[in-house]
Parts: structure tokens; C-alpha cells; sequence
């Protein structure tokens, strides 16, 4: 592999730019045949795509296919059927003070743009932002996980096959490749990953006044007041929380339920996790691994001096570690310190609304809120109180599919959000401009102002 140096970075940056100027990435129709070829690569490598999320994740095709490839594609038919009508100029009506006027909006690409992704979801989270990027006319770096090696080489493979390395290039390499990207100046910098790495990329972005998205994690948490049908939320924290060994931003990553109903709902929760992935997880084609052994001995240092209610089996060389519902932890356990991004789910119950409120203000601003009730009063109270990034109610993560809704974070989850128009928007300088006319103009606008205010107060109160 070829060695980083920041003198690489800045060439590539300085192509790409002299690329961008030259306006060959910002020809709409140039970009919607770029989109278009990129459509038949995917199909013609869906194979070794499923191949690399299997080696890097042991990730079930089922869920290579749904979660990733399913995602990146939908995202494609949707920019390829509405870019010409998103970058066409917006007119909007004139401001009588300046009439007579043309006023229009234009959705101008901010240049070269360097994405980061992380190893969770290797494959869409590093390809959906990388098509808003390039259907909004910008140039692009990007740099995948070093933790998904094979599925950094097939996004790799993908993307030099359908672009010119001046409009689109993929960096390969570790956190030292990504500290190096950082000092080089770039027109956006869209970085998805944890929210410790997140303050180091805003940092870098701060000195150079780049604008950023930041795709963060945290701690979401699923209230559970018992009122909905216990059986069916179980089996939808379950699925939600277990998906990619609950190796999901938007994951389950911990419970709060009313102290009434903690048990039943435990009990239907042991259900649904052996109604998947059978009494022994590790034997299911359908249950994923941990990323790595630094990552896996986190989780188990996680589960130190815990009451189990449930799970806890795991195996180093295999890198499998079980679904586990863990009782009650403390608050300043490092399970509820930090998010926990993997199998473990806490079960915390609570009695009354302070009860609630103390837990959801200490683990503030999550990516994800759900709740499970039938209170149409308590849900709305909730979904009004607490700041989050996006919301379900009655279900987990599925939020995330629906390319109308924008997905982003808040506060610790992160800034900025895309998806679908979003991610047009996401890569755009809305660029106003007012286009005036010479044939009238407000005389008072000039000095000498007008000695009383009084006429003029009642016609600018009217325009
Ligand atoms: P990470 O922050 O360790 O790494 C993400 C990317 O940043 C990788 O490409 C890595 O090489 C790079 N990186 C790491 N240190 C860097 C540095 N100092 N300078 C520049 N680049 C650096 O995150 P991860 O472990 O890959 O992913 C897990 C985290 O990502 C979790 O917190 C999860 O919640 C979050 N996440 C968020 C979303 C979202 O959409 N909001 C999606 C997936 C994952």
C-alpha cells in the first residue's frame, strides 16, 4: 500500500480542487452518468461486497443486503430521479422594499470534500454520504475504517472503476492517515464515528473554519411504560439491539422499564432472543461478531462486578460474545459512562416520572429515543422534554430507512444531518441572490434621510 504523507494529501487535494474549478464535477448531467455506472458496479460486485462485510463483521447476508447495500442503492434511484430538480435554480418571490428584483437560490457545492467513516456499518456509511457529496457536485476523499480492512478494499476497488481519482478517491489507513487528513485544509468535512474523535475533527475543522457533520454516537435509551404489548416490544428492542452484534449507532443501549412490568418484560426479552438466535448464539448463522479484541475486551471490562439477568457466554478467538441483559447497573458504571456499542443491554426500571427524568437528563442528547406505550400524554411529554437525534415510537432503529426523514445527531450525537434531499442539502451552499433592476428606487433609501420617520414607518410596515 501506498505510504500517507501529508505532501500526498495536499497533491490530491490540490487535483481534485483544480478538477472542481474546471467545473467538471458540477455538470448535472455529468454526475447523474457518473451515479448511473456506479448503480451497475454495485450490482456486478454485490457478491464480494457481501464477501468483505463477512470477513470484516461476519455479518449474515441477510443483514449485508437490508443494512448496507439495500440502503446505498435506494439512495442512488432516489438522487438519480430528482438531482435535476434539486440543483435547478429555487426563484423565490422578490422583497417589496427592493422591488423591482429577481430573487433565486443557488445550491452551489462547497469543493473538495473529505469523508470519514467508521467500521460498524463499513459499507453505506461511507457510501450514502459519498453520493450526496458527488450529486451535489463536490470532489471527494474518502476514508474508510481500517477496522473493516476487506470492505475498505471493495469500497476502494468500486469507486476508482467509476471515477477519475481527480473527482473521487479512496485514502486507505489507520488513525494516523486520518490525523493527517485533518491538516489539510478542505471545503467540508462529513465525519461519522465516536463522539471522543468527533471533538478532534471539529477541532481541526475549527482552525481552518472548514463547515462539518458530525455523525456521533451516545446512549439512546427505549422507555418502556408497559402499556403497549410486552412480547411485542421485547421482540423489537431485541432486534433492534442485537443487529450487527449491537454494533449500531442507533442501537438499544439501554432500557428503562416500570418497575411493574420489569419482569414480564425480561421474561418475553429471553424469549425473543432465543426465538432468533436459538439457546446457543454462537451456533446461529444470524448472529454477527464483535469487530475486534480490543473491542471485545471493553465489553468485557463492561460487565465487571454486573448481576447478569441473562447471557454473558463468549469466546476470545471466535470473537463472539452473546446477547446479555445485564440488572441494574449503577449509573456511574462505565456501562451507563459510556455508550456501549456492542451485545450488552442494560435493564434499569423506574417508578416515577423524577425517576425517569433523572436517568434521561444524566444521559443526555442520544441519537436514538424510543418509547413503547399506548399514553398518547406520556409519549408526547417525552418526545417534547428531551432533545435527541431522531425518534420511534413503538419500534427500534427503523428511523433510519426512511430517506423523507433527516438522520443526524444532536449536542453529543453529533451536528448536521442527511439522507435522501438531505444529503443534497448537506453538501450545498444555498447561495442567495437578488438581481435587481434600474428602472425604480425607493427615494428615502438615500441620504439625506427624510427628517420624520412617520411616513416611512407606515410604508416599510407594509411592505
Ligand atoms: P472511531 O471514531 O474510532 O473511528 C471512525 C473513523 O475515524 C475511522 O475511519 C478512524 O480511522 C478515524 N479516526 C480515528 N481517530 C482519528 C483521529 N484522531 N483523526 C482522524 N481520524 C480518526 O469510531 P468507530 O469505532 O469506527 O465507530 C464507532 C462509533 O461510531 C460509535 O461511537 C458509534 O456510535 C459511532 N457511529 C455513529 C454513526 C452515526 O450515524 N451517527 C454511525 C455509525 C457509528
Amino acid at each position: 500500500m501506498k505510504k500517507i504523507t501529508s505532501t500526498f494529501i495536499e497533491e490530491i487535494k490540490q487535483n481534485q480542487l483544480a478538477f472542481f474549478k474546471e467545473h467538471k464535477a458540477n455538470g448535472v448531467e455529468i454526475r447523474i452518468q457518473h451515479l448511473k455506472k456506479l448503480k451497475k458496479v454495485l450490482e456486478q460486485k454485490e457478491e464480494a461486497i457481501f464477501d468483505a462485510l463477512y470477513q470484516d463483521l461476519k455479518k449474515p447476508v441477510f443483514e449485508s443486503f437490508t443494512s448496507e447495500l439495500l440502503m446505498v442503492q435506494k439512495e442512488l434511484d432516489l438522487i438519480i430521479k430528482n438531482l435535476k430538480e434539486w440543483a435547478a435554480p429555487k426563484r423565490v418571490s422578490g422583497s417589496l422594499i427592493n422591488f423591482p428584483s429577481r430573487d433565486y437560490i443557488l445550491s452551489e457545492p462547497y469543493g473538495a470534500v473529505l469523508l470519514i467513516s467508521p467500521w460498524n456499518y463499513p459499507f453505506q456509511l461511507a457510501m450514502i454520504p459519498f453520493i450526496g457529496a458527488i450529486a451535489a457536485g463536490n470532489t471527494a476523499v474518502i476514508k474508510p475504517s481500517e477496522s473493516a480492512p476487506h470492505t475498505a478494499q471493495i469500497i476502494e476497488a468500486i469507486i476508482s472503476e467509476v471515477f477519475p481519482s481527480k473527482w473521487a478517491q479512496v485514502i486507505q489507513g489507520d488513525v494516523n492517515v486520518g490525523a493527517a487528513l485533518l491538516k489539510t485544509q478542505w471545503d467540508y468535512i462529513f465525519y461519522t464515528g465516536s463522539t471522543a474523535v468527533g471533538k478532534i475533527v471539529a477541532k481541526a475543522a475549527a482552525e481552518f473554519l472548514t463547515p462539518t457533520t458530525l455523525e456521533l454516537g451516545g446512549k439512546s435509551p427505549c422507555i418502556v411504560d408497559g402499556t403497549a404489548p410486552i412480547q411485542k416490544t421485547a421482540r423489537r428492542i431485541i432486534w433492534g439491539k442485537f443487529l450487527n452484534c449491537g454494533q449500531t449507532c442507533i442501537a438499544p443501549d439501554y432500557v428503562l422499564v416500570k418497575k411493574e412490568h420489569k419482569n414480564e418484560l425480561v421474561a418475553a426479552m429471553i424469549q425473543e432472543i432465543e426465538k432468533a438466535f436459538g439457546k446457543e448464539a454462537q451456533l446461529s448463522k444470524d448472529y454477527g461478531r464483535i469487530i475486534h479484541q480490543k473491542h471485545f475486551e471493553k465489553l468485557v471490562q463492561d460487565l465487571n462486578k454486573q448481576t447478569l439477568l441473562y447471557g454473558g457466554d463468549k469466546n476470545k478467538e471466535d470473537l463472539f460474545f452473546g446477547p446479555t441483559l445485564v440488572d441494574e447497573p449503577e449509573l456511574d458504571s462505565s456501562l451507563l459512562m459510556d455508550e456501549i456499542f456492542g451485545p450488552i443491554l442494560p435493564i434499569l426500571s423506574y417508578n416515577t416520572e423524577a425517576d425517569l427524568d433523572l436517568v434521561l437528563t444524566k444521559l443526555k442528547n442520544p441519537l436514538a429515543f424510543y418509547i413503547f406505550s399506548s399514553q398518547k400524554k406520556f409519549i408526547n411529554a417525552l418526545v417534547q422534554r428531551y432533545a435527541f437525534g431522531g425518534g420511534v415510537i413503538n419500534d427500534s432503529i427503523i428511523h433510519f430507512t426512511n430517506d423523507k426523514l433527516p438522520f443526524g445527531g444532536v449536542g453529543n450525537s453529533g451536528m448536521g444531518a442527511y439522507h435522501g434531499k438531505y444529503s443534497y442539502d448537506v453538501f450545498t451552499h444555498a447561495k442567495p441572490v437578488v438581481k435587481r433592476s434600474f428602472w425604480f428606487d425607493l427615494p428615502q433609501r438615500y441620504a439625506p434621510y427624510p427628517k420624520s420617520l412617520k411616513s416611512l414607518k407606515f410604508l416599510l410596515k407594509k411592505l
